[in-house]
């Protein structure tokens, strides 16, 4: 399966001296009042269990919180502006 990724760098430093790599996650959160789940989020993990957002990766997430808020969808993926119920 291939997801469309915002061009930043596979790997990043964490806060904590360690390198962190791409992975892939679901995030669940509340939007006005209505519970929505992003799938396929990319993040950045490292060994010590810390993960970390992308600041295009958090604009994008506020863009599909609003997209599915407004056409009233629980679940968007990341990488399509696609949903499945
Ligand atoms: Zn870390």
């Amino acid at each position: 399966m291939e997801y469309y990724i915002d061009d930043f760098p596979r790997k990043h430093g964490c806060v904590c001296g360690s390198k962190s790599n791409m992975a892939f996650k679901d995030i669940s959160t509340n939007y006005s009042g209505q519970s929505i789940m992003i799938k396929n989020v990319p993040i950045y993990k490292c060994d010590n269990g810390h993960i970390k957002l992308s600041r295009i990766t958090r604009v994008k997430i506020r863009e599909l919180l609003k997209y599915a808020w407004e056409n009233d969808l629980t679940i968007v993926y990341y990488g399509e502006y696609k949903y499945k119920i």
